[in-house]
């Protein structure tokens, strides 16, 4: 019998939600959030020490006007000191986003001595760098082991803010984490390369366009984050869980999600106030969490903030999914961010929005009031629509992990086909403007795009698609494939990159056709007919997750690439990486670093996952299978004894016997095979049988393991199932 799994239970059984420290005034009363949103974020507008010029200078440097000096830094240094100080920190860090996925910080305290007498310090040169060793961090071969130098530099477009724990504060400085020669050894860096060409190409574009007005312009992000809450006692009860992120076997209940009442159901108080404490931290380190719901499978939920510009909310992603880790654990949940915990039921997304803004307040994506702004507002929507049919591969490799192969291609999520849902309206305006007809919307011609026009009939008709990949969502694209633990700066980077190239042919070509006397309208209007024509390939408004699409795709030439070996094998080809140098996003060296680091990621996780597999089934499943084995044998005995009837006893015997039999052999096989073609094969083949062969051959131990689970009396499993996990709380 197991003891574990029945206590634990129990243990949720009396749980109760928990109280924190809302923030409150003097009377007792709740703090509004705009009270308190951001106290823990440094703003220089605020520092007494630093004078106005100070203050501009700084901003100067922040819109990369100019750089930082020496006594510029020293004084923004005592500054912040300062602030920190007041706020109760005693250590700062810097803080980077390395190619493991997640984040990294050392920390270092302020502590320093004048003679002998203990003081507070952050110096200069503190504040703008770090030396981390590099070499206990993926690099991708890109280093030699001697040089093992590492660099993170503060970025000054990131706020720096203090991070609270429960017995202390730190000052968190957001940097970017480069080799001794220059190369990124991170997310950041080429995110922010991307939005200095992002800013240089679409100004220009902006400036052809007739927006003179315009000085800067750059990409925003929101990401939609979703994830899956687990009580603490039933995820420490799993060693797949604990060990990988994801349930290796289980069987389902008799109700997942298709009642589809758990979508924006009544969110129950222990789970909300897990969210109002999430949203209370992120709120005082100045992350905008707007919306929070429940997902579309039992204890799955969402958080999605307010968009910010691109890089910003890369680092914001980064430090929400820590928080909401780090929080659950206090209320004695455990986050999952894993892309697919549960086989069967709906898997984690990251939903990132994107678009691209002016200074002046424009967004792009945007359509206008009147017909000129529609000529833009197309122009851009085809242009787009071009990066990603050109370069849909590199896109799709952006997305690629372990993790997320359960979701892209399985049938529950986008598939790993690249299209882009633009919604009935846009695409028949688009189709009829290239087959030089004219569009007519329920009756009106519409012939000029008229002023409001476009801009109404745009917002009356964004129907949502759920299946798509990259959809048009009225305003912006939502780049639903991206996984849900992954670091956003990585694809944001690569889409960034995309539609730099194409936006740079854009621009000579609009260059061309106003230097050919064409008007501003007529030469958008030659933009939007040379790019739809083009890409319309890869336009798709139906359903993505049907089999029909799968076919239709292969004959439209478009990629499917459903696993990560096959995906990321595009870095190693030069053509199509080709955009991501030439864009200035990446560096060429960093492209084959980019490459080992995925591949080593992917075969190291998968490891992972088959050992952990083969320990439970051998270690947890097969004891107690040949427990209930002993049992029944026994039964039918004293059955046999009395001369009752056993036939039932019997049967429950051979099913198990033969599942518990089969189940052992092909995990001893699975072990063998692992082990001998990891000596076998170099690192490529290796992962593409993992991919293709060995993750099948994992499937099929788990669904023995499940019958094996529907057969076995439910006190006598092992482990905590589905059904536990999912519906206890
Ligand atoms: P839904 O779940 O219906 O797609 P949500 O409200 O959950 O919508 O999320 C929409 C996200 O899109 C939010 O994070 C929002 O801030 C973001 N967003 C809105 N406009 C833009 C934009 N111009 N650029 C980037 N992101 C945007
Ligand atoms: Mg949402």
């Amino acid at each position: 019998a197991n003891h574990l799994r029945q206590q634990a239970k129990l243990t949720v059984y009396g749980r109760k939600p928990r109280k924190c420290n809302v923030p409150i005034n003097e009377q007792g009363k709740y703090l509004k959030i705009s009270q308190y949103y951001g106290e823990n974020v440094y703003n220089y507008h605020l520092s007494k020490s630093l004078s106005l010029e100070d203050k501009d200078a700084l901003k100067q440097v922040i819109d990369g006007k100019r750089t930082i000096d020496k006594p510029l830094a020293t004084k923004i240094a005592n500054s912040v000191l300062e602030w920190a100080i007041s706020k109760g920190a005693t250590h700062f860090c810097h803080w980077f986003q390395p190619l493991t996925g997640s984040t990294a910080e050392k920390h270092d305290a302020f502590l320093n001595f004048d003679n002998d007498r203990a003081i507070e310090t952050l110096s200069a040169s503190q504040l703008m760098q770090g030396e981390p060793d590099a070499s206990s961090f993926p690099n991708g071969g890109s280093r030699a082991t001697f040089e093992a130098r590492g660099y993170t530099t503060w970025d000054l477009t990131s706020p720096l803010f203090i991070q609270e724990s429960t017995n202390g504060k730190t000052l968190v400085i957001p940097t970017a984490f480069v080799s001794y020669h220059g190369d990124a050894l991170d997310t950041k860096v080429p995110l922010l390369r991307s939005d200095l060409r992002i800013n240089e190409v679409m100004t220009k574009f902006c400036h052809l366009a007739g927006m003179k007005d315009v000085s800067k312009v750059y990409s925003t992000c929101g990401a939609e984050q979703e994830y899956f809450l687990i009580d603490k006692a039933f995820y420490f009860g799993r060693q797949d869980l604990v060990m990988t992120g994801r349930a290796l076997m289980g069987s389902l209940t008799s109700r997942n999600q298709q009642l589809e009442d758990h979508y924006f159901g009544m969110i129950e108080d222990r789970v909300l106030a897990y969210m109002q404490e999430v949203e209370i931290e992120l709120y005082k380190m100045g992350i905008p969490a707007k919306t929070r719901h429940n997902e579309v499978a039992p204890g799955q939920f969402e958080l999605a903030p307010i968009f910010k510009d691109a890089n910003v909310a890369a680092d914001n992603n980064q430090i929400v999914m820590t928080v909401l880790r780090n929080v659950a654990l206090k209320h004695d949940f455990v986050c999952l961010l894993h892309e697919k915990p549960f086989a069967g039921v709906n898997g984690s997304g990251k939903h990132l929005n994107w678009s691209l803004s002016t200074d002046t307040g424009v967004n792009l994506l945007e359509p206008g009031h009147n017909p000129h702004e529609n000529y833009r507002f197309l122009a851009v929507v085809a242009t787009v629509t071009e990066a990603v049919y050109r370069h849909a591969d590199v896109i799709r490799m952006g997305i690629a992990s372990h993790g997320n192969d359960h979701r892209l291609g399985a049938n529950e999520a986008p598939p790993s086909i690249m299209s882009v849902f633009l919604g009935t309206t846009l695409t028949q305006i688009l189709d009829s403007m290239v087959s030089g007809g004219k569009y007519v919307a329920s009756g009106k011609t519409l012939l000029d795009l008229g002023a409001r026009q476009l801009a109404d009939l745009v917002k009356d008709n964004t129907d949502r698609n759920r299946t798509s990949p990259f959809a048009f969502t009225g305003n912006k694209f939502e780049f639903r494939a991206c996984g849900s633990s992954a670091s956003i700066g990585y694809p944001l980077s690569i889409l960034n990159a995309a539609v730099i190239d194409i936006f740079e042919e854009t621009n000579a070509f609009l260059e061309a056709e106003l230097a050919a006397g064409k008007s501003q309208d007529d030469a958008l209007t030659a933009v939007i007919l040379k790019w739809y024509g083009n890409a319309q390939k890869v336009v798709f408004n139906g359903d993505g997750y049907s089999q029909e699409w799968v076919k239709e795709a292969e004959k439209r030439g478009l990629g499917n690439m459903r696993t990560t070996p096959e995906a990321i094998s595009v870095l190693k080809d030069a053509k199509k990486t080709n955009v991501l140098v030439k864009s200035g996003v990446f560096k060429e060296s960093e492209i084959s670093t980019r490459h080992n680091v995925m591949l080593e990621r992917y075969i190291k996780c998968r490891q992972i996952e088959l050992k952990t597999l083969a320990g439970m089934v051998l270690k947890q499943v097969v004891p107690a299978a040949v427990e209930y084995k002993a049992q029944l044998a026994e039964s039918i005995k004293k059955q046999k004894d009395c001369g009752a009837d056993s036939s039932l006893e019997l049967e429950l015997l051979k099913d198990l016997s033969n599942h518990s039999k089969s189940l052992y052999e092909q995990t001893i096989n699975l072990s063998t095979s692992l082990d001998d073609l990891h000596h076998k094969l170099d690192e490529e083949s290796f992962a593409k049988k993992i991919a293709l062969e060995l993750m099948p051959q994992s499937v099929k131990i788990a669904e023995l393991c499940n019958r094996i689970e529907e057969i076995i009396p439910d006190e006598n499993w092992p482990v905590p199932k589905f059904y536990d996990m999912l519906f206890i709380r």
